[in-house]
């Protein structure tokens, strides 16, 4: 019957394009990326980043947040990777991630966190975009992958630059989509449950944080305008934790936490619960 047939070659066709625009926007240059040439890449970024913040070099903090970087990213299939987690000296509530597993925390956010299970949350949600892939495919969207690999590969310094600046001063690489959001919640909240860790420190942090921000708009806009908070998005990550089996002695804190945090922000430290006060990166806002 060859109506039927035309149908079939019809719908075949439909299906094709359909497959083909899909793959198109979530990205299928990301396909193009090996792990190791997105590595190469994070590294290489990276490197800049390093020569445009103040980075933390004391042995105890680097030590401390890699230890407990090293706790979840364990939980993840990229766990024979190097990751790095670094500290930023900026009093901003901030965090992000590059790709090639380097994640970034802030000063300014450790100063708000009051339990280590908070500041694992954040870092989990940054390590499951790294897991996703969700900076590189951001990166892939602006710059074609060959345009990419030129810069990153030293044979365009301007480039080079002017992306670093971008991330320097936007404090993060890419703004991720509600649906990336979505994942990165469930995916980390799951990844500190499975590492031990009391995955609501990951929800108290988010509604203190939305609290803060519904106080004083504005005032978190760089974590905001790379990692839109929503009620709607705690919701979702709190039915996700209820859905958890019991698990006892889920950790929600430990005592080199603090150890960390006043041997990171000095025990003197005289900046309000917000960080209100003098210090580097408060002229940003
Ligand atoms: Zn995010």
């Amino acid at each position: 019957m060859p109506f039927l047939k035309y149908l079939v070659i019809f719908f075949v066709l439909i299906g094709v394009l359909l497959g083909v625009s899909t793959d198109v926007q979530s990205g299928r240059g990301l396909n193009a990326v090996s792990i190791q040439q997105e590595w190469r890449f994070g590294d290489r970024l990276a490197q800049g980043i390093s020569r445009k913040v103040n980075i933390v070099t004391d042995p105890f903090s680097v030590a401390y947040i890699n230890q407990l970087g090293q706790r979840i990213v364990q939980q993840t299939e990229l766990r024979n990777l190097p990751w790095q987690f670094q500290i930023i000296r900026d009093n901003d509530i901030n965090a992000f991630n590059i790709p090639g597993g380097h994640v970034y925390i802030y000063t300014g956010l450790v100063q708000e966190t009051d339990t280590e299970s908070e500041l694992v949350g954040v870092m989990a949600h940054e390590i499951a975009h790294g897991v996703k892939r969700h900076a590189t495919e951001a990166l892939i969207r602006q710059y074609q992958l060959r345009t990419l690999g030129s810069i990153l590969l030293g044979r365009n310094p301007p480039a080079y630059e002017r992306l670093l600046a971008q991330i320097v001063g936007a404090g993060y690489l890419a703004k991720h989509s509600r649906d990336d959001e979505r994942e990165a919640d469930r995916l980390g909240a799951y990844y500190m449950y499975q590492a031990g860790f009391d995955p609501n420190g990951m929800v108290i942090f988010f509604q203190k944080i939305l609290a803060e921000e519904n106080r004083q708009p504005g005032r978190l806009a760089r974590l905001f305008s790379s990692h839109p908070l929503t009620q709607e998005r705690i919701r979702n990550v709190s039915y996700e934790i209820s859905r958890f089996p019991p698990k006892p002695g889920l950790i929600t804190d430990e005592p080199q936490f603090h150890t960390f945090k006043n041997n990171l922000l000095g025990r003197g430290a005289t900046y309000g619960r917000w960080g209100i006060g003098p210090g580097p990166g408060r002229s940003r806002y």
